[in-house]
This record gives structure tokens, C-alpha cells and sequence, in this order.
């Protein structure tokens, strides 16, 4: 049986926003080129971002463009990517994406959802953060951080990132859309941690339900 959620005002979503982006280091984008973005938003799946980032760094050094990387091989590319997770895997997907984004869409990344998830290695949340970092289209990506804060506060009730995508959508005013992953990353490596949250420092205890479950508990 679901919780029942406790529900926030427009004007006590945009105060509790305004308060988590103030206490979250400011989030480093490594690229502004969509292209690099899409391919350094493939090698985070399961890696942390410095990780990525510097695999991103090193495969823009070597290849500079999509059409050089289309025509790289697999057994260099998964060197100068080998401290992400599943180096192998992703070395097959970002030369395969490169090859896509050649062949079949005249060496531009897709700013559309349906489009961008053809690719292979891209799904929901990675089609999302291209959006909103590579073109500035209001949209949310749901990775681990945003999917345990959200619920955690009580903004959704979900079980699945699905799920709570299509949640904050409704719950989240679309002007904060832009931006909500990346601080909630932040917010979520440095405070709102996975598994020990630290409630003590945290300046939104007023408007979070875990925290009140957890003072009543205690
Ligand atoms: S009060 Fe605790 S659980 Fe709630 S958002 Fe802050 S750190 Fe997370």
C-alpha cells in the first residue's frame, strides 16, 4: 500500500530547490559539445563523474570528432577508457554511437528523445541529461541520486527511475527542470548521501519526510 505524500506548494518547491542548490557544490561539466557530452554521459553509466570525465578527456585528445572515433578500434579505445566500469562494453558502444551519429544522422546528436534512445547505450536518463546539458531542453534525468532524494523528501512515492521521471514532471515547475539533475548529484554525493544521509547539516529538514519519520522514530 503506498504512503501519502505529503503534498508541497509551488512556492515550497521552489524555496526547498533554492536551499539544496545553495548547500551542493557547484556540478563540472567537462564538455559543451553535445557530441563529447553524449559519449562522456555513455562511460558514466556506473562510474563516478571524475572517472568519465577523464575517460571523455582522453578519447577527445586521441580522436577529436565523431567521425575519428567511428573509425577507431575497439582494443584502444577500451585502453584510454579503462578505469570505467565495463571499459570493454563501453568501448563497443561509444565507437558504435560515433558510427550512428555519422551514418545516420550526418554527424549531429539528435536533440530528441525517441531519436537519441535508438542509440545503443543510450536509455531514458542518458537521452535526458544529453537534452538539458548538450541543447538546454527542459528535461530531468533520473539516475540513483535524484530517484533516492526525491522519494526520501516525499516530492514522489516510486519504485522505478521511470516512474519518478514522469513524478517530478508534474510535481517540479518546468523552469527548474534545467539544472535539477546536477545540483541533486551534487547535493546527493556530499549530504544527502545513499546510505547514511547527513540529516544533521542538511538546511531542508523542515520540508523532508524521511527526516521526520526518522525524529519520530527517535
Ligand atoms: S533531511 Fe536528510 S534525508 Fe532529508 S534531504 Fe536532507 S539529508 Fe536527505
Amino acid at each position: 500500500m503506498s504512503t501519502k505524500l505529503r503534498k508541497f506548494s509551488e512556492d515550497d518547491i521552489r524555496k526547498m530547490a533554492a536551499m539544496i542548490k545553495e548547500q551542493s557544490p557547484e556540478h563540472y561539466f567537462e564538455f559543451k559539445d553535445p557530441f563529447w557530452i553524449m559519449i562522456t554521459t555513455i562511460l558514466s553509466h556506473r562510474t563516478k563523474d571524475e572517472v568519465s570525465n577523464l575517460a571523455g578527456r582522453n578519447l577527445h585528445e586521441k580522436y577529436h570528432s565523431a567521425y575519428n572515433l567511428s573509425k577507431a578500434s575497439e582494443e584502444e579505445v577500451s585502453k584510454l577508457i579503462s578505469k570505467v566500469g565495463f571499459a570493454n562494453v563501453k568501448a563497443k558502444r561509444v565507437i558504435g554511437a560515433a558510427q550512428i551519429v555519422i551514418n545516420d544522422f550526418e554527424g549531429k546528436v539528435p536533440n530528441d528523445i525517441d531519436l537519441l534512445m535508438k542509440i545503443p547505450g543510450i536509455g531514458r536518463k542518458t537521452a535526458n541529461v544529453i537534452l538539458s546539458d548538450a541543447f538546454a531542453i527542459p528535461s530531468i534525468a533520473v539516475d540513483t541520486h535524484v530517484h533516492r532524494i526525491s522519494n526520501r523528501i516525499g516530492l514522489c512515492n516510486t519504485t522505478k527511475p521511470d516512474i519518478t521521471e514522469e513524478c517530478l514532471k508534474k510535481v517540479i515547475p518546468q523552469d527548474l527542470w534545467l539544472g535539477f539533475n546536477p545540483t541533486l548529484v551534487e547535493f546527493g554525493k556530499t549530504i544527502c548521501k545513499p546510505i547514511t544521509p547527513r540529516c544533521s547539516v542538511c538546511n531542508i529538514t523542515e520540508y523532508c519526510n524521511y527526516f521526520k519519520k526518522n525524529q519520530k522514530k527517535s
